[in-house]
């Protein structure tokens, strides 16, 4: 087989559009402040990267090496991260009243979400690009995710969690030979003892959006549902926390138009964030292009939706306005319900983001918003089984 080259070709900021050289470590952009964005030589792909000729390649997220980041394969890190099942579900689509329903399977991604797709991305070109060691805030599962990447790139990794993450999360990350440790407060608060740590020792932060790459592991989403489904679904519903998910989908939407695969025509993509935590939501209602700071983030047990100030806010509102989407905030007593409906009706051990997502679905049924005939994919970003001390206690 031969081995696909990356084409990237530079950086470009998401805001002010200056473009900056690619083989050097970048956050976020030094004039605005905004995310930066991997380009690719899109012409050079076009004949490379057809649907029909991508049979024989491997069956994960790296079967699109050519639009991802790392240009030498030595770096290229895999666990078996992405290229995960897209399920019909029938019963679950019967219950709701929806004729096509599919859920997009990421719970059976290493370490049990699809943090890891950002992830193997990210640490493999982080290296590429020598990084000597890795700091990260999360809500749980992307500091399991990068403790699994970075232990096989056999790098430090300092994460930090906030103190009410629910055990499994810290002893997953220990498992795989990381530092830990518990802040008090939310993911915010983690995110200032990240950046310190990552001063202290000149490691590397892989914080949400500060950097350019887990978008590039995230978009190999859109392009599984392109080659799995044949065609785009008309809707897409995400829940939504730091917006990598939905950044990242419409950034790979774009790139396979430019591929040929689709023409202009974008699923309808959706945000679910809960009704405690949604800054996005209100933002988007209220026809701005920024989200502001949610004050006082509820407790949730969809702990990865808890973000409270979004790095890519702009992005994600830009994608869901664009796409003809919208978003939707959930009440926490609808979550447990919705878990347990996609377990009996699915066999799926949903995560609690997932079940979010799936309430969150159910209301925009009830208000005529998807139609029966569309189809849907429904994403369910991890499994449950580090959550189930909090689900059924
Ligand atoms: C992080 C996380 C989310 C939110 O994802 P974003 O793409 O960052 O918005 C959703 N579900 C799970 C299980 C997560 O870990």
């Amino acid at each position: 087989m031969t081995v696909s080259r990356s084409l990237l070709h530079h950086l470009e900021c998401s805001r002010c559009r200056e473009t900056f050289p690619a083989d050097r470590w970048s956050n976020l952009c030094p004039h605005c402040s905004a995310p930066l964005l991997a380009r690719y030589d899109l012409e050079a792909a076009r004949p490379l990267l057809r649907p029909e000729g991508l049979a024989g390649r491997p069956a994960s997220l790296w079967r699109y090496a050519e639009l991802l980041p790392v240009r030498d394969p030595a770096f290229r890190l895999t666990l078996g991260e992405g290229w995960t099942p897209l399920l019909r579900a029938d019963r679950l689509g019967e219950a709701l009243g929806l004729e096509h329903l599919y859920i997009k399977e990421e719970g059976l991604n290493p370490t049990g979400s699809f943090k890891a797709r950002g992830m193997a991305v990210a640490v493999s070109r982080a290296c590429e690009l020598g990084a000597v060691g890795f700091v990260l805030p999360s809500a749980g599962n992307a500091a399991g995710a990068l403790a699994a990447y970075a232990a096989q790139a056999a790098r430090p990794a300092h994460l930090f969690l906030p103190a009410n993450t629910p055990p499994a999360f810290f002893r997953e990350c220990r498992g795989l030979g990381a530092t830990v440790s518990s802040v008090p407060g939310h993911l915010g608060d983690a995110g200032r003892a990240a950046r310190q740590e990552a001063e202290r020792q000149g490691w590397t932060s892989l914080s949400t959006l500060t950097e350019p790459y887990r978008v590039e592991g995230k978009k190999t989403m859109a392009f599984e549902l392109l080659e799995q489904l044949g065609q785009a679904p008309d809707v897409i519903v995400y829940p939504t926390g730091g917006g990598t998910g939905i950044i990242g989908m419409w950034k790979g939407f774009a790139e396979l138009e430019a591929l040929d695969w689709i023409g202009p025509e974008r699923p309808r993509l959706v945000s679910v964030q809960m009704a405690g935590c949604a800054p996005i939501v209100r933002a988007f209602h209220q026809g701005r292009d920024r989200a502001t700071p949610w004050p006082a983030p509820a407790p949730t047990v969809a702990l990865g939706l808890r973000v409270p100030a979004a790095v890519g806010d702009a992005l994600i509102l830009q994608a869901l306005r664009e796409s003809g989407g919208t978003a939707v905030a959930v009440e926490e007593e609808t979550v447990l319900p919705a878990w347990q409906r996609l377990g009996r009706l699915e066999g799926i051990l949903a995560c609690p983001e997932g079940a979010a997502a799936l309430a969150g679905l159910e209301t925009l049924v009830q208000q005529g918003w998807v139609r029966p005939h569309e189809r849907v994919v429904l994403f369910n970003t991890g499994n449950g089984y580090k959550y189930l001390d909090r689900l059924l206690p």
